[in-house]
């Protein structure tokens, strides 16, 4: 689906809103979730930023991993209570799609709930696909466990299990690249004309780590 360029009259803030890259990274004023690269900003000037997601709030992609389930999205948690999103296992602070079709509904960030089903580092032709569990140790935290909860969220990994990151790390992983890239002015130039996505920062980090973790297996 096409990304619209200008959001226009809504009920959430009084200005149009731009999609266009961030200059740094950003809190979600729909999900509270911390983002960054192209996102919905104010064309005033305010300091607004929607995900994309959250400006447009299309049906969500991982809606397949939740069998005979539909999402519908929520400005505001409607059951009340703390409430964890089942792919990145973080807290719902914000928007949010809820299933339709359990007594303990599931409930998605929608920055989450429309991740990329399968991502490829540049120039290789690995595959890492957007799994519902965690197969293999996380390489950022080292853990298989996320979070304490039971929920412990979707992960990225590729089919032969080296490559294995859980959601919410691989975004931390993101935004550490994006903040470091705006601390070396070389990589600035660099990356002028291109658009970042998570992927793309993720993986200048992830590519040498998943390396050297096969390495000290061997
Ligand atoms: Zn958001
Ligand atoms: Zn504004
Ligand atoms: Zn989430
Ligand atoms: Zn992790």
């Amino acid at each position: 689906m096409p990304s619209l360029q200008t959001l226009r009259d809504l009920d959430d803030h009084p200005h149009p809103l731009k999609l266009k890259k961030s200059k740094a990274p950003f809190i979600c004023d729909g999900c509270k979730v911390e983002g960054f690269g192209f996102c919905y900003q104010c064309t005033e000037g305010c300091d607004f930023f929607f995900h994309k997601e959250c400006g447009i709030r299309r049906p969500p992609a991982c809606q397949k991993f939740f069998e005979g389930c539909e999402f519908k999205f929520h400005k505001k948690n409607p059951l009340g209570g703390d409430r964890i999103c089942d792919v990145c296992a973080l807290d719902i602070q914000g928007f949010l799609y809820q299933s339709t079709c359990r007594k303990n509904p599931n409930v998605l960030h929608p920055c989450c709930a429309n991740l990329p089903m399968i991502i490829s580092p540049p120039y290789t032709d690995m595959k890492i696909y957007l799994c519902n569990k965690i197969k293999t140790e996380c390489l950022k935290c080292g853990s298989k466990k996320r979070s304490a909860d039971k929920v412990q969220g979707f992960s990225y990994a590729s089919s032969d299990g080296e490559f294995c990151y859980h959601v919410a790390c691989l975004r931390e992983v993101g935004v550490e690249n994006w903040i470091k890239s705006y601390c070396q002015p070389d990589v600035i130039a660099d990356n002028e004309n291109k658009p970042l996505s998570l992927i793309d920062l993720a993986l200048k980090k992830v590519a040498p780590v998943g390396m050297g973790a096969k390495a000290r297996k061997q």
